[in-house]
Parts: C-alpha cells; structure tokens; sequence
C-alpha cells in the first residue's frame, strides 16, 4: 500500500514539499493511522507568505461586491458537498457524521455572514465637519494574515476566521491541527473552485515550527489563533512583541449553574449533550455542573439514568451519540484526570474508563464518566480535561455558585438554568464569562454576533468572527476633505480648528 502523505496548498496547487519530521493521522474509531501529516514546514510557510503577499494588492483591490460573489459561490458548494467534508472529519476526528455535518452548518453561516461584506465595510460620512470640509472613514485590509487552529473543529473554527477575513480583502494562511488536516484542503479546493484567486488563500501544514515561523514573518500582519490556554498565552505574547495584531482563543472549563426551581429532568438532558457530545471535546463542552441548594442527589440521579443509555461507538453509526477521543496519547490524558479524581475524593458515580466498544476494541473510546462532590480545590476542577468527564459541585446558595464561577480561571461560556427571570437577569449581568445561556446549554454566539471568552479563555481584544471579525481584520482610516475651489488656503500655525 502506497504510503498516505498530505500535502500543503500554496499558490492555488497541493504541494508535497521536502520533509524529515512527520505526524501520524489516526482514524480513532479503529485506532489505525491513516496518513502522514509534514511538521517542519518553515520552508512552505515562507512560500505561503510569498502566494499570499503576491496575490494581496489585486485582492484588496477588488470590489467588495465581487469578493463577495466568489464567497457566495463557496457557501452554494459547501451545501452540496457537506456530505464529503462531514466525512474526512469523522474520520480523522472520531465525532459522528450528525455532528461534523452541524460544525459545517456553523461554519456555512459565517460564510453566509462574510457574503454581506459590502454593508459590513460601509464607513460614516460626516458632512460639513467645518465649513466646506467633510469627513469619512473606511476599513482597509491588513495583508497576509495567518489562523492557526485545533483539532475539535477541523471546519468550523477555521471558518470563524478566513471567510471574514478574505471578504475584508486579505490574504490568508491556515495552519490547521495536524491531527485532522484533511477539511482544510477540501476548502482551499472549493474555494478555488468557486472562483478565489491563487494565493488569495493557502494551508500549510505543520506543528510548533511552522507556527513559530509564521509569528516571526515580517510579512504576517495578524494572527488568529484557537487551541489550549498555554498555547495561546504564548501566541499572544510572542505575536505582539513581532509587532502582529493577534487574537488567541485559549481552553475553557464552563460551568452550567442549576437553581432548584429548574426543571431537572430537562437540565439533565441539556447535560448529557454538552457534557458528552463531541466526547466532551468542545471548548463550550459543559463540564461542570453547580448543584446549588437542594438539587444534587437529583440532577446526579437524573444522569446516572442517562448515562446508562448512552450509545458510544464509531461516529458514521448513526445510532451513536457519542464517538471516540482523537488519539490514544489524548485519551490517556483524560484517563489519567479520571485517576487524578479518585485520588482527591471526588466521587466517581459513573466510570467510563473499561468501556470496550464490540468490534472496535482498538479505537481510542472512553465512556461517559460522572464526579459528584467535586471540590473547588480539586485538579479535575481547575483543570480543563476535554473529555467526557462531568463534575457535579454542590453549593448552598446562588450566591455561592456566582462566586464560584467567578473565581474560576477560564470564563469562556456558562448556563444557568432556572424559571426565574430575575434571578437569570442577575446572573447574566454578574457572571464573568464571555457568552452566557439562559436555558441553552452551549450558547454559541451566531456568525453575526461575536465567539469570545474572557480570562484565561482569550488573549486580545476582539472576540471571533462577526462585527468584532472585520474589525480584527481591517484598519479604519479616516479622511478630511476640503475643495477650495479658486479660495486661496492660508498657512495656519495653530492647531486646526474648523470652523
Ligand atoms: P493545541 O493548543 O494543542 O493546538 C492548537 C494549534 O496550535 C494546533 O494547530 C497546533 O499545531 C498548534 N500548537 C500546538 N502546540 C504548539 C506550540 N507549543 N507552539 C505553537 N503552536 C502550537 O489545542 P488542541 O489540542 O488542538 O485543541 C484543543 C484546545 O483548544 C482545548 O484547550 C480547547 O478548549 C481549545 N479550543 C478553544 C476554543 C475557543 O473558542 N476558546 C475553540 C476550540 C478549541
């Protein structure tokens, strides 16, 4: 069998490249690797910078209105062909066909957000600001612009980043995980296909190296990046001392507060798909639910029971909710934070650490697993596991569940589920998280609101796609205009003030 080798896409062509050092691509239902992945790929991030520097003047200057059509046309071959990309996803990432065809959705809507460029970049006009002077502004590009991604969303989160920003008129680099590569070169195709220019927008393949070379290129104006806390601390930090503008999502460890006048059984259920979905690899998986007052035994009663049911197996059945962990290595990690919790007295109500699937005893599955009594001061509390590991706390009162989810480091997302209006409206306005369900479990902002969390969630100042994404990926300009006809202007020495 000829050896499977994937290949980068620079210039509007796959290239191979020259490489020594090379990642593994397993597919995780079997635990089988599937193809080789190049990781020392400074030398095509390079070519990359030069494709996109060379096709960027003829880009920005093209209308926002044709920039427009060609994403138009993109968004059409998404939605026929969703079924190949939602393929090469569960293959590569273990997550069920249902659920990589739903992170593609979430990506097409960006898409289809990134389609009304032309109003998104119409600027203000101020007429007369003194007398026959007037003022406007506009957005304009930056350039080269980079996104480096990870591995739970191998479509959508780089989608949150490349429609807007090559709508703005710049020119992109995507270095997606290396884990699950393949989405990313069937959207340099279509994108191809559907009329972008070479070079407009490129994928290079890799690992830290061919990150680190993007951070240090002259020619890279921003950075986008998506992963774990420690690596976006270091994204933002070395990006903004390379002079780059740089927005780095980082890892999350979202809290879903339950009030004992919620519906439990419909807390439960919201549970069991934020908690378990994905195999609890989302960065606004739930993973900790705040039992406050007399609810625990319970909400923990409730999910026992739902837990029993839940179907693991290999994501293209579609009787299965639930898939395996990416890799081995990852498992292991979650495995070992299953351990961790034993040992700090937590108390494992459901343990998902014998699951063997029938068929698959290979692939990297790990059963649903329950912790009641987790404490503040545990690891398996502060730490985020990404994994389908569910915490239960108890707290005596709402206040204490404020306090607690506000003293938390990460503040990505966070639910409360609750009847009482006013008790949401209190929490909503003091809880210190970037996006806040009310009854919704994941509350995932649409393409025309902005994704960001705060504190250890995100580095920078602008949340992800939406209003908050063309103004990452533009830089306003603002022009005063005077026509003095035959008036003869004066030399004035003093600070300008029109009158
Ligand atoms: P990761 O941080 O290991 O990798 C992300 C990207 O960074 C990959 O492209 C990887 O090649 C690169 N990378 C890894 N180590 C690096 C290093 N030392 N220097 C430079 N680049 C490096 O993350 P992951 O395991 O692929 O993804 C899971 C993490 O992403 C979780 O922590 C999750 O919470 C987070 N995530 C956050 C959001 C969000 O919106 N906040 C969304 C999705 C995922």
């Amino acid at each position: 069998m000829t050896e499977n080798i994937i290949n980068h896409f620079i210039a509007g062509k796959y290239c191979a490249g020259d490489h020594q050092r090379f990642g593994e691509v397993f597919d995780p239902a079997n635990g089988r690797p599937q193809a080789k992945v190049p990781l020392d790929s400074s030398t095509e991030v390079e070519q990359a910078v030069a494709a996109a520097r060379a096709a960027f003047p003829a880009w920005a200057g093209t209308t926002a209105l044709n920039r427009a059509r060609v994403l138009f046309r993109f968004k059409q071959i998404m939605d026929e062909r969703r079924e190949i990309m939602a393929r090469v996803i569960t293959a590569e990432h273990g997550k069920t066909l249902e659920d990589a065809s739903g992170e593609i959705t979430r990506g097409i809507e960006v898409v289809e957000f990134a389609c009304g460029i032309p109003e998104l970049l119409k600027g203000g006009f101020s007429q007369d600001v003194g007398r026959g002077v007037d003022c406007h502004d506009l957005r304009q590009p930056l350039g080269v612009v980079a996104g480096i991604t990870p591995f739970n969303f191998p479509a959508m989160v780089p989608m949150w980043m490349y429609p807007v920003a090559i709508a703005c008129g710049n020119t992109f680099i995507l270095k997606p995980s290396e884990k699950d590569p393949g989405a990313s070169l069937l959207a340099a195709e279509w994108l191809r296909e559907a009329g972008l220019p070479d070079g407009v927008f490129n994928v290079v393949q890799g690992d830290r190296e061919a990150v680190d070379a993007l951070l240090q290129h002259p020619l890279v104006a921003a950075i986008s990046f998506v992963g774990s806390t420690p690596v976006a601390r270091h994204i933002y930090s070395a990006g903004c001392a390379a002079g780059k503008r740089v927005q780095a999502l980082g890892g999350a460890k979202n809290h879903m507060v339950v009030l004992p006048d919620a519906d439990i059984n419909g807390a439960a259920d919201a549970l069991m798909g934020s908690a378990y979905g994905s195999a609890g690899e989302r960065c606004m998986a739930i993973s900790l639910a705040v039992a406050v007052g007399t609810t625990g035994d319970a909400l923990v009663d409730a999910l026992r029971t739902r837990i029993a049911g839940l179907r693991v197996g290999p994501g293209t059945d579609p009787t299965v909710q639930m898939g395996p962990l990416v890799t081995a290595e990852h498992r292991k990690r979650v495995r070992d934070y299953i351990d961790i919790g034993v040992s700090e007295g937590a108390t494992l109500v459901c343990d998902g650490r014998e699951l063997v699937v029938p068929d698959h005893a290979a692939g990297f599955y790990l059963g649903p697993t329950l912790f009641d009594n987790v404490q503040a001061s545990m690891r398996i509390y502060q730490e985020e596991i990404f994994g389908p590991v569910l915490g239960v706390v108890r707290v005596p009162d709402f206040a204490a569940a404020i306090e607690l989810v506000n003293a938390h480091p990460f503040g990505n997302g966070v639910a409360i589920f609750t009847r009482d209006g006013g008790n949401a409206r209190t929490f909503s306005h003091a809880v210190h998280a970037g996006m806040v369900g009310v009854n919704v479990p994941i509350p995932v902002p649409m393409a025309f609101h902005s994704f960001g969390g705060w504190k250890a969630s995100l580095f920078g100042d602008h949340h992800i796609h939406g209003p908050e994404g063309v103004r990452f990926y533009t830089r306003l300009k603002t022009i005063t205009t005077r026509w003095p006809g035959d008036k003869q202007l004066k030399s004035e020495f003093v600070m300008p003030v029109l009158k």
